[in-house]
C-alpha cells in the first residue's frame, strides 16, 4: 500500500512547500498525497502530483486531515506553518499535530525536519524496507 503523506503550509510557507515538493518529486510521486486547499493546488499545478485536495486549511481543511490521521490513513505529515503569524484556525493546527502526537505519526513543522522524514522515505522507497 503506498504511504499517504500530508502535505500543508501556512501562506508565508507556500513557496517553501512547493519547492520542498520539487526537491522530492520522485519520492512524492510514489505516494499518496493529501493537502489542505490551496497547498495541494499550488503542489499539483507546480509538479504535475496527483494531490487529494481537503478543504483549505481555515475552513477545516486540517480538521479533515486530523480525522483521516485518527482512523490510521495518513502514514507523515509535513506541516510548514508559519511561526510569525497567527492564524485564524489556531485550534485546528493545534489539533491536528496533537492527533499527530496520539497516534504517533511523524510530523515536520519546518523544513528541515521535513527532509529529514522525506530523506527516510527516499531511501525506503529505493530499498522497498
Ligand atoms: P491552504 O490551508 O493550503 O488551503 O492555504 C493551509 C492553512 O492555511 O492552514
Amino acid at each position: 500500500m503506498a504511504t499517504r503523506v500530508a502535505l500543508i503550509a501556512h501562506d508565508h510557507k507556500k513557496d517553501d512547500i512547493v519547492r520542498l515538493a520539487g526537491e522530492y518529486v520522485d519520492t512524492l510521486a510514489r505516494c499518496e498525497l493529501i493537502a489542505t486547499g490551496t497547498t495541494g493546488s499550488r503542489i499539483a499545478e507546480a509538479h504535475g502530483l496527483s494531490v487529494e485536495r481537503m478543504l483549505s486549511g481555515p475552513h477545516g481543511g486540517d480538521l479533515q486531515i486530523g480525522s483521516q490521521l485518527a482512523e490510521g490513513r495518513v502514514d507523515m505529515v509535513i506541516f510548514l506553518r508559519d511561526p510569525m503569524t497567527p492564524q485564524p484556525h489556531e485550534p485546528d493546527i493545534n489539533a491536528l499535530v496533537r492527533a499527530c502526537d496520539v497516534h504517533n505519526v511523524p510530523c515536520a513543522t519546518n523544513i528541515s525536519t521535513a527532509r529529514m522524514i522525506l530523506d527516510v522515505l527516499t531511501l525506503r522507497l529505493k530499498h522497498q524496507i
